[in-house]
């Protein structure tokens, strides 16, 4: 019995064996040959991703373009997502307040804080309004550490390229090569873009515009226009009846016509500043896919600038020569 038993068991063992190199043969060209998995935070951050990693990358995002990147419900599908993912690439600045509790509920320890998987997309980047005295959050402003909206100047979109290709190189340097020519590629585009954007917007530098929240300083700054006002007291704030009604004094003395608002708040309060301005209300998205035909970072700036030329054009702004 004894004796059959170790048949039996040895027979067993190879088997197992057998089967685990089997499938180790059947795996290993599918691993070599398997993209890495790129998990950005935003549409944006992944869209540039995408670029820089060409087709040796697969890259999602854990928000929609449709969504405040501010505000995010953490799903366990999120988790389920980082888990996998060979990279994970943030906006920073602590925009994704939510991000750190969805990196630890991923249990992947090559997409931390600090592992070579892990990328703050904001490190070199042109930070604008970084507070000069401590804020905190308690008195509800959200950004904290200067403006994390600062993917919307083109030229920024040129160092969360680099930072990209940053992470690549320390997670595939094999392929580093690879990665950097589609970097120069994405700086070329960029370089070849953002001189025509610019002079799209140039005859109407200096034009005033009141933005819901303060999601626009790069942009604005980039392309020559002013924001002379938030309907958010703060990032993060709520207006109060005070507040638009100071706001709508300012915009009525310094005849500004157009509100910029993000497709994710509630028009209720601009629309009624909007009446009693005269001004338009212009529903704009900041982000990759958050509007109809954006389908990339170079078509966020064509869409961008687009809309606002119209909007300008419909309000009898005229175009300074
Ligand atoms: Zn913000």
């Amino acid at each position: 019995m004894n004796s059959r038993f170790n048949v039996i068991f040895r027979l067993t063992i190879r088997f197992a064996l057998l089967t685990t190199s089997l499938g180790l043969a059947l795996s290993l060209p599918r691993q070599t040959e398997a993209k890495l998995f790129l998990v950005a935070t935003s549409t944006d951050i992944a869209s540039i991703a995408r670029f820089v990693g060409g087709d040796k990358v697969d890259v999602e995002s854990i928000i929609q373009g449709y969504q405040n990147p501010h505000y995010v419900d953490v799903k366990p599908s999120y988790m389920v997502k980082l888990h996998k993912a060979d990279m994970f690439v943030k906006i920073g600045l602590d925009l994704e307040l939510w991000a750190p509790i969805l990196a630890e509920g991923a249990r992947n320890s090559k997409i931390l804080y600090g592992a070579p998987g892990f990328v703050d997309a904001s490190v070199g980047a042109e930070i604008l309004e970084i507070p000069q005295i401590r804020v905190t959050r308690e008195l509800g402003d959200i950004h904290l550490y200067g403006n994390p909206h600062y993917w919307l100047d083109p030229d920024n979109g040129k160092v969360i390229a680099h930072n990209i290709l940053e992470g690549l190189r320390r997670i595939d340097p094999e392929n580093s090569a690879y990665y950097e020519e589609n970097e120069a590629k994405f700086d070329k585009k960029v370089d070849a873009l953002l001189p025509q954007l610019e002079a799209k917007m140039k005859p109407y530098a200096g034009t005033k515009v009141i933005t819901y929240h303060n999601t626009w300083p790069n942009f604005l700054n980039r392309f020559g226009l002013v924001a002379a006002g938030y309907v958010e007291p703060k990032p993060g704030v709520p207006p109060s009846p005070a507040h638009v009604t100071s706001l709508i004094e300012k915009m009525m003395m310094e005849k500004v016509k157009i509100i910029i608002q993000e497709p994710f708040y509630e028009t209720k309060i601009s629309q009624f500043v909007a009446n009693k301005t005269g001004a338009k209300l212009v529903i704009l998205s900041p982000s990759v896919l958050g509007a109809e035909g954006v389908t990339d970072y170079f078509s966020l700036f064509d869409y961008l600038i687009d809309n606002i030329i119209r909007a300008f054009q419909e309000m009898g702004i005229k175009p300074q020569t």
